[in-house]
């Protein structure tokens, strides 16, 4: 929790899109395999101006998301998950909400080519290492030296006593967070060190926040993404009493 992450989600609620204008210094902007389009990320160091003396009308050729690492602050709707998986299919755009559930699939313990990938820095697809260059013929760096990125990238199954979503990705940096340790301690650890890793999770309550897309390719029709996963404190254990309203992004 920091304190510039509250205060860019203040800053941004007033702001009206397409006619608000942002002056950011210091941001991040990388390609969103997700959202298909070029996102600016700020942190504590962007400095961010609104309507910085600019004409009233200004020609919008570009217009950008703003991501906030704590994005998972603004998620407070509270789901089972068989809730989260009809609300999700009801619901033709991303579905945000936070699950109590068991961790009940989470391989660490199989071979480290299956927990860590090298995905193209550009688009997320997945490069193996003797390609130097990105498959993805949608790449916005296609025919460029692949500048790819190494990290954790697992398939978590989680269960409550609604249901089990299955396969939803958990990648770094949540990964990271989520184990507390990072992809260099990952593979310096013994079989016996992973196999204590995945049943530090495995069948304890978590608390899933958890990003629900549309996805023909999936049998379930919909594919989880973890956005942020620690183990539940028991005082705050909720069974998805209050489901509420569903975010869009
Ligand atoms: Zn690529």
């Amino acid at each position: 929790t920091h304190s510039w992450d509250r205060e860019a989600i203040q800053l941004m609620q007033p702001l009206i899109p397409r006619e608000t204008v942002l002056f950011i210094a210091d941001a991040k902007i990388s390609f969103d395999s997700f959202r298909s389009g070029m996102v600016a990320t700020v942190n504590s160091k962007s400095i961010i101006t609104v309507n910085p003396g600019v004409p009233k009308k200004v020609p919008f050729k570009y217009t950008c998301m703003l991501l906030f690492w704590s994005a998972v602050e603004s998620i407070t709707d509270v789901y089972t998950v068989s809730q989260l998986m009809q609300k999700a299919r009801e619901n033709p755009e991303a579905l945000f909400g936070i699950t109590y559930s068991f961790i009940s699939k989470l391989d660490l313990d199989s071979s480290a080519s299956k927990v860590i990938k090298t995905r193209c820095s550009k688009c997320k697809f997945l490069v193996t290492e003797d390609l130097n260059s990105c498959t993805n013929q949608l790449c916005p760096g296609k025919g460029q030296i692949v500048s790819a990125t190494t990290g954790f990238d697992l398939l978590v199954d989680f269960t409550d006593h609604t249901g089990t979503l299955h396969a939803c990705s958990l990648r770094s940096p949540v990964a990271e967070k989520a184990l507390g340790c990072t992809v260099k301690e990952f593979i310096s650890l013994t079989d016996g060190e992973r196999t204590a890793m995945k049943w530090k999770f495995l069948l304890e309550r978590c608390k899933i926040y958890v990003k629900i897309i549309p996805s023909p390719k999936m049998k379930s029709g919909i594919r989880g993404m973890v956005l942020d996963c620690s183990l539940a404190d028991p005082g705050e254990v909720n069974l998805g009493s209050k489901h509420l309203q569903i975010c869009t992004s």
